[in-house]
This record gives C-alpha cells, structure tokens and sequence, in this order.
C-alpha cells in the first residue's frame, strides 16, 4: 500500500506471514542484557543482544575470554533468565515461565553439553543417558531403548556398561552428547565441549557434531578454537557483551 492509499484509509492489506512452523527462529533474542551484582559493583556482562537461531544452524559462538559467551549460553540453554529484553524459544516467551515450565522446557527443548562432561560418576553410560529420561515418567523399557540408540548415534554402543572412570575424555563427552540428545531437543548447546580434550579427540567431538547437524539437529558452539569455528556454518563474535560480527559462511541448507 502507498503512502497515499494509507493517508486515504484503504483497507490495509493483511501481510501473509509464511505458514511453514520451520521457518520461525527457534530461538529469538532482542535486547537481552544481563547485569551481575557484585559487591555494590555491577557487572555489564551481556549489553544487549538480538540474535535469531534457526532450526538446523551450526553456529559457533567466539570472543575473548569474559565477553559474555558462557553467560549467552546460560540464558539461551534456560539455565539463567534476562535483566531485561526478551527471549523467545520456539515462539515461547521463557520470561513468562515459572520455574517448573522452565525444567520441562530446559528438559524437552535443550541439550547442554558442558566442558567439564558433568557425568554421574557411579552409574554406568547407559544409565547416565537415560537420566534425563526419568523426569518424563517413561517406561523403563522405553528409557533404556532411546539411551541405547542416543548411545548407538555417539558410536559408544560397546561401551554402554562402563562407569565414566573407565572411559577416556573423548568417550566420556561422547556419552554427555548421547545425554543432551536422548530427550530429542530442538538445539544443542556446547559450552566448550573441547576445552578439555586433545586434538585428535577434539576432531572426533567436532565431526560428530558435523554429522548431528547434516542430520538436521540444531547446533551452538562456543569456542576459542579458530579451527572449531571455521567448520560451523555461522560464526558469531561477542566483544563487551555485543556482538561485533555475525558471519554467515555458508548458506543455510533450506
Ligand atoms: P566468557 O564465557 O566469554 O568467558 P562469561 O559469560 O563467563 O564470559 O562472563 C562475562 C562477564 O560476566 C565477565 O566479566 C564475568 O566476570 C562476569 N560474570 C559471569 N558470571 C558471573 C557471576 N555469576 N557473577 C558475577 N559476574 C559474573
Ligand atoms: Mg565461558
């Protein structure tokens, strides 16, 4: 409509919004900030991002140590809430969530996979990956049969009755990925998933999740690892809490 038909009144023609669900960011942040307060001080660690994820991005998050990638991904992955903005996932205001709709969302929507593997040490692989499992009050069978397969998926089936002190680093992140994917969320969060691991068992983390994401899974990963970051599709730099640059580097599958 022109400006002159708008002056004139003309009925306003309805803007067609596309009809397909995928085509909605699954996640959806606009003016997020996050304040620290520490000792009278306040700690300006996210200054306002506005950043859309879409199903099936491989996106790699990087900056200078302090930047606010940890705490972009805390607030991402539901773990921590805004000072201000907004944060849609999957269209879902999470501020609107009390703190049961936000563990169901945290369990259903979002797999996290950590640095450190945060494995249970006294139960065996398959059992850690079923744990996420029990909160949906799922059959046994049922349990078991979906960590098999996450396990399957990650190539550790061999290794399912092992206690994490007897897999090596590289396994051990192999079944925290089976964990944060035996649930079937819409994005996985990697907070540093290599930090820990040597180069080869590095490139064994990174070609899976390679695999996971041209299986259509959604992928975020921070890194301070220049090479890490080369192989995602999409490289976002935070600086002072902004982000300074957002690089598509190759295009979006669909
Ligand atoms: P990165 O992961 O990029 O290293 P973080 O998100 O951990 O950065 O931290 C961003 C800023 O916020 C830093 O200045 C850090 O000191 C501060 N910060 C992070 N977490 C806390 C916290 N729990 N309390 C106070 N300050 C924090
Ligand atoms: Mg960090």
């Amino acid at each position: 409509m022109s400006v002159a038909e708008r002056a004139a009144g003309a009925t306003p023609v309805a803007t067609v919004e596309p009809a397909d669900a995928d085509a909605a960011p699954v996640i959806a942040l606009r003016g997020v900030r996050r304040e620290y307060v520490m000792g009278g001080q306040t700690v300006q660690a996210l200054r306002g991002i506005d950043l859309d994820i879409r199903r099936n991005d491989y996106v790699a998050i990087i900056g200078a140590s302090g930047s606010g990638k940890s705490t972009l991904m805390n607030i991402i992955g539901c773990l921590d809430k805004p000072s201000h903005g907004h944060y849609l996932l999957n269209g879902q205001a999470v501020a609107d969530m009390g703190d049961n709709a936000l563990a169901g969302v945290r369990n259903t929507e979002i797999g996290f996979i950590f640095q450190s593997f945060n494995l249970l040490p006294r139960v065996d692989a398959l059992h850690n990956v079923m744990q996420p499992l029990v909160y949906r009050r799922m059959p046994y069978a049922e349990r078991r049969e979906r960590a098999s397969d996450a396990l399957r998926k990650v190539g550790l089936t061999q290794r399912m009755g092992h206690l994490p002190n007897e897999l090596s680093g590289g396994q051990r992140q192999r079944v925290a990925v089976a964990r944060a994917l035996v649930g079937n969320p819409s994005i996985l969060l990697a907070d540093e998933p290599t930090g820990n691991l040597d180069s080869t068992t590095t490139e064994e983390i990174m070609t899976l999740f390679d695999q996971l994401q041209a299986d259509g899974q959604t992928v975020v990963v921070v890194t301070h690892e220049p090479d890490i970051a080369q192989r995602c599709h999409r490289v976002i730099t935070l600086h002072d809490g902004l982000v300074k640059l957002d690089q598509q580097q190759r295009p979006l599958a669909c």
